[in-house]
């Protein structure tokens, strides 16, 4: 079944759609965003609309209205992540991408198990809670194992800061025994970008290795869920083709996901193309998508499908990611490295990171930064160890339930994190904000954050409801 095409991205029907719906017309706009009020979510009719909005009023309506969306489903919490990333090795040549295998300009690393523990004690000892595992398509000799040892490795590390508490993976795209092996080292999250649901410009930007297979990747969801692992994460590398083509691709595969599993993915990821060394296409991305569209991008999705959660990493700047919380992203990643051995400096960015960064900061700052927002940053792992993911996640998040267990732990995991690695200026914004975020809290969940915030100030660690 899996090389076979993957039938439900139906381009055809795509264009029809987007022909159908050229025009954002004010009455239909307005319909659209009354009916994304109701939390069900969009179709793909209505998604097309909202691609078309370039009013800056109409504009200003879809942005309120995701905003009130985050706010009632998400409330003021920022879930924290850092990628770890533990090899650059890759046999694809993915024209966008410094790993690809025939760049010669950077310098190629696979981390042992000792410098992934000593990368995860860094992490560690900075706060992080969640990491995101990353790794090109090739592995050392010990094949496959080496991911699984990897993921060992980064939950063996406990010190007197604390341990990972959730490892999330990005790797490629795997077969369905592999993926029982990776839901038996008990993963939260597998994620995996389509990169383009585009064929021909899929069949352009990958020209080389086994990622030349569009429908192997394609499948990668499927297989996945059939093996297990319900928390899944979908993705589009922005720059590549029409946004509008890709939103609309993307809801196909969230449809026949839900269709086929009763369950859509828990994230989407919304990478925009950054130049990457070695690599022409990512300097001049073909369908750049301007900062306007890619807001609207992030807008649009929230309402599209409210309980999924939407990344944004530090590829965007500190200025773009502050801009796009209030429009539906529920996690970023912070302080982050892209070349394996970053976080101990033993290699450069320039000469091994995967593509460049637009936020560099340090997390203490971004946490600070988030927190005087108004953001809570949040470094709760519960849902996932209390088993509350895929269906009974969604079960749970659907009628906003969500909320009587995120937000009081969201608090007790940052007042975890205030107490034992914040610096000073970070502390006194951050203890303010908890205790303004209780006092607009009510009812059992201000209740269950009076007692987590406590038990944390009486010295326990890794309190959750
Ligand atoms: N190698 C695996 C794969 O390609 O599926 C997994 C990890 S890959 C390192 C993670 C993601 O980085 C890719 O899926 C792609 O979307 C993104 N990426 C690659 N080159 C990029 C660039 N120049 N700018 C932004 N994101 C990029
Ligand atoms: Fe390799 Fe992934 Fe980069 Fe493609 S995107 S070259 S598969 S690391």
């Amino acid at each position: 079944m899996y090389n076979v095409n993957a039938d439900f991205i139906n381009e055809q029907k795509i264009s029809e759609t987007l022909e159908n719906n050229k025009r954002a017309d004010p009455g239909k706009v307005s319909e659209v965003l009354a009916k994304a009020k109701e939390m069900k979510g969009l179709n793909m009719d209505d998604v097309a609309v909202l691609t078309c909005i370039t009013d800056p009023m109409q504009l200003q309506e879809l942005f309120d209205t995701a905003n009130q969306l985050k706010e009632t489903i998400y409330g003021k919490r920022l879930v924290i992540f850092a990628p770890l990333y533990i090899s650059n090795l890759c046999s694809n040549e993915c024209l966008y991408c410094a790993f690809r295998v025939t760049n010669k300009s950077i310098t190629r690393n696979a981390l042992s198990q000792k410098h992934i523990e000593k990368e995860t004690e860094i992490l560690i000892n900075q706060g992080h809670k969640r990491v995101l595992l990353v790794a090109g398509e090739s592995y050392p000799k010990e094949g496959f194992d080496y991911v699984l040892e990897s993921i060992r490795s980064v939950y063996r590390v406990k010190n007197e800061h604390g341990e990972i508490r959730r490892i999330n993976v990005n790797v490629a795209p795997l077969s369905k025994d592999e993926f029982k092996l990776l839901k038996e080292e008990k993963i939260g999250t597998y994620q995996i970008f389509q990169e383009t649901y585009h064929r021909q410009t899929y069949r352009k930007v990958h020209v080389g290795g086994k990622k030349k297979d569009y429908n192997w990747r394609a499948w990668a969801l499927h297989r996945a869920m059939e093996a297990g692992i319900d928390d899944l994460g979908i993705g589009v590398l922005f720059g590549l083709f029409d946004y509008r083509f890709e939103i609309l691709a993307m809801m196909q595969h969230i449809n026949e996901l839900e269709d086929k599993f009763g369950v859509g993915p828990h994230t989407i990821s919304v990478p925009r193309l950054e130049p990457a060394t070695g690599s022409d296409l990512a300097s001049h991305p073909p369908f750049a998508v301007a900062d306007m569209d890619f807001k609207k991008i992030v807008a649009i999705l929230r309402l599209a499908v409210p309980y999924t959660g939407i990344i944004m990493s530090t590829r965007e700047t500190a200025q773009m990611r502050r801009g796009t919380f209030a429009l539906g992203v529920s996690q970023i990643s912070a302080g982050s490295r892209t070349n394996p051995g970053g976080y101990d400096g033993e290699t450069e960015d320039d000469i091994s990171g995967q593509f460049s960064l637009g936020d560099h900061r340090p997390l203490d700052e971004v946490i600070r930064d988030v927190a005087s927002m108004g953001y809570v940053p949040s470094f709760c792992t519960a849902c996932y160890r209390m088993g509350r993911t895929g269906q009974d996640f969604m079960d749970l998040a659907k009628p906003g339930d969500i909320k009587l267990h995120c937000a009081p732990n969201g608090l007790s995991s940052f007042a975890e994190y205030l107490r034992n690695y914040a610096t000073p200026e970070t502390k006194e914004v951050g203890e303010k904000l908890i205790q303004e975020s209780i006092n607009q809290m009510s009812g059992l969940a201000q209740k269950r954050a009076v007692k987590l915030v406590n038990r944390v100030k009486q010295g326990k660690d890794d309190v959750y409801c």
